[in-house]
């Protein structure tokens, strides 16, 4: 059997897309096969890290709705905290579809293939290649596979690839705009301000990112034994009168979101997992785009290494993807496992110490990660003692 490409991508969700630029870039024949194409997880709130645009060659720009200059945290609506992001390195509220297709485009541009409606239900090593089998049309070959199925796909477990018993956080989406509703349009939160509310939830917090229109709104809960206590639906009736919006406006929806669990190998011969399918989703802030697009960038260096003949560059890979985004999340998992189970305490002693704020929002704008935060929390706590 002779290969129909030398690298099919599985998803053309960020991770996916940003590896099939990249393969395309670098001159690999590429076939995108994907469910639906700038249709990503319904509901994403579009919460992004403006540093991830050193990771592309052109700009990402025209996916950008908002630029995040200020983050605002609340308990229970009430007692709040302001921090301002660093200058350098904002914060941005994209739109997914947009940024999704953005980015196919530039890969179809190099000369990569985007195959929409085609649902991958088998993946299968035939000799030295990969065969990916579809609900519809013919079976497609190549030696290289990039798995970039998203939170709900069977495939990752199915391969060996990330945790075998996946985590999942739950959360409530809902697009609102105050002005379609007729109601009175409330300054809260402020243009430019991301919202984060951590009294009203169980186990998680709820998330306001102001849209072009409207606002995008999410309830997570990031515990396995707080989503059966949580009535996602009773928070949205909380949070959106706070915005000069009906309680019951917006259209809503339930999804899991798969979250980091652990270091994995993401790889197996000529096949790397990527984005949601790794399972790199933040499990205390539900930040998953940044690790889509860099598990994508890193998976696209990796895979041409090996088609060039370096036998070790798939295992570089999950190494790559353990040191510069797993071994933050291992201190996010476990910020979040006592944050959570304890949040009024969190609240109090985490957000509202003075440096707090600021150091989440260093998080978010990508110049911080977990580990930095736990260490300074560790040399202070040995001062103290000294
Ligand atoms: C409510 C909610 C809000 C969120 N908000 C944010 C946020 O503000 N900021 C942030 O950073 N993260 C957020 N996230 C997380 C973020 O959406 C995901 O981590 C991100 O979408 C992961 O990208 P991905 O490409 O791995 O997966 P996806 O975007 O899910 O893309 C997967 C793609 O694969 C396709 N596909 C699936 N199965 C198959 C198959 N068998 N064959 C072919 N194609 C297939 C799908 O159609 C889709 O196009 C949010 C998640 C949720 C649930």
């Amino acid at each position: 059997m002779s290969a129909d490409a030398e690298v099919i991508v599985v998803g053309g969700g960020a991770a996916g897309a940003a590896a099939a630029v990249h393969l395309a870039l670098r001159g690999r024949a590429v076939h995108v096969l994907t469910q639906q194409c700038g249709a990503p997880a319904p509901g994403c709130g579009g919460g992004m890290a403006a540093s991830v645009q050193r990771w592309f060659p052109f700009d990402l720009a025209p996916a950008v709705e908002q630029v995040i200059r200020r983050v605002r945290f609340t308990w229970n609506l009430a007692d709040p905290v302001v921090a301002d992001l660093p200058g350098e390195a904002p914060f941005w509220i994209v739109d997914r579809p947009a940024l999704d297709r953005l980015l196919l485009a530039r890969a179809v541009e190099h000369g990569a293939t985007v195959q929409e409606g085609a649902s991958v239900t088998s993946l299968q090593r035939e000799g030295s290649l990969w065969c990916a089998s579809t609900a519809t049309g013919k079976p497609l070959r190549a030696p290289a596979v990039v798995l970039a199925s998203g939170s709900s796909s069977p495939l990752p477990a199915a391969l060996g690839l990330g945790p075998s018993r996946p985590r999942f956080a739950t959360a409530m989406a809902a697009a609102v705009d105050p002005a379609s509703d007729g109601a009175s349009a409330t300054a809260e939160p402020p243009e430019a301000t991301a919202w984060f509310e951590f009294g009203l939830v169980h186990h998680g917090f709820s998330w306001v990112f102001p849209r072009r229109r409207g606002h995008s709104i999410g309830v997570g809960t990031f515990l396995d034994q707080g989503r059966d206590g949580v009535d996602f639906q009773a928070v949205l009736g909380r949070l959106l009168p706070a915005l000069g919006c009906g309680a019951d406006q917006g259209e809503r929806r339930l999804l899991n979101l798969r979250i980091w669990n652990g270091h994995h190998r993401l790889h197996r011969e000529g096949i790397v997992a990527v984005g949601d399918a790794a399972s790199l989703c933040d499990p205390f802030l539900a930040e998953g785009i940044r690790p889509a697009l860099l598990s994508g960038t890193l998976a696209a260096e990796a895979l041409d290494g090996w088609l060039a003949g370096d036998a070790e560059s798939l295992q570089h890979y999950s190494a790559r993807i353990r040191r510069d985004w797993g071994d933050s999340m291992a201190w996010g998992r476990r910020i979040a496992q006592v944050f959570y189970r304890f949040p009024g305490v969190g609240y109090q002693l985490g957000i509202k110490r003075p440096t707090a704020p600021q150091r989440i929002a260093q998080i978010l704008s990508g110049s911080m990660g977990y580990g930095d935060i736990a260490q300074r929390v560790i040399r202070r706590l040995l001062l103290q003692r000294s």
